[in-house]
């Protein structure tokens, strides 16, 4: 099963994609979360990737895709996953086909959860996310019960330095340039499964597990 969630920054992917990998057992492959890791290790990949991500500009499409496609092929991947931030150009999509279809597979369902623009950076400003494992949180919307502390795990939260209001609308600005064209690359090939994303959050997740499950193929009979 490969689901590629799809939606701007401050959609609320972030907060669902982590449970989702959960709740279904698919990896959760998010490629921001991937060059922070890289960054917090102080690789080249990171440092390379930090002179992007700090002016809300998208990685250079060669070492992302060399990323992404080597996590998908680790062993905890093997029986599905969810890429997340991925792809965000049609280049990236591209050349993500190519690769399932080299082991005879292809995406199965591509959720876009939609959000307005003005929800979007309302939300991109007041985000807090946790040092241990990136869940979101949202001063207004989305507080934890403790201010400055994850109720998930307990952590420290931090504001994203790409979360300021000018890189935030940098960033909003790249994914309609470069990101919304992927939606419809999934909407032409029949995948593309369009969430409300101004729903509560339990709402959003029931909506993508119900999404996700009404592509999954039936189990073959026995
Ligand atoms: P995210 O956590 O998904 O919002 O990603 C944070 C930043 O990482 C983005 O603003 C980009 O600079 C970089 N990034 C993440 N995923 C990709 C991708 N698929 N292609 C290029 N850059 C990416």
């Amino acid at each position: 099963m490969i689901v590629v969630l799809l939606g701007a920054p401050g959609s609320g992917k972030g907060t669902q994609g982590v449970p989702l990998g959960d709740h279904l057992h698919l990896a959760h492959v998010a490629s921001g979360d991937m060059f922070r890791e890289h960054l917090k290790a102080g690789s080249k990949l990171g440092q390379l990737a930090q002179s992007y991500m700090n002016r809300g500009l998208l990685v250079p499409d060669d070492v992302t895709i060399r990323m992404v496609l080597e996590r998908m092929s680790r062993p905890d991947a093997q029986g599905g996953v969810i890429l997340d931030g991925f792809p965000r150009t049609l280049a990236q999509a591209e050349a993500l086909d190519e690769a399932l279809a080299q082991q005879g597979e292809g995406v199965d369902v591509a959720p876009y959860v939609v959000v307005s623009t003005e929800e979007l950076l309302r939300r991109l400003s007041g985000r807090w996310v946790c040092r241990a494992a990136g869940h979101s949180w949202h001063t207004v919307s989305n507080p934890p019960k403790q201010p400055g502390v994850c109720d998930f795990d307990g952590s420290e939260l931090y504001q994203r330095e790409d979360d300021s209001p000018e890189v935030a609308g940098k960033r909003l600005q790249v994914y309609f340039e470069q990101t919304a064209p992927v939606v419809d690359y999934y909407r032409g090939r029949g995948v593309l499964a369009e969430i409300d994303g101004e729903q509560s959050i339990d709402g959003v997740f029931k909506a993508l597990v119900d999404a996700i499950h009404s592509r999954q193929e039936p189990p073959a009979a026995a």
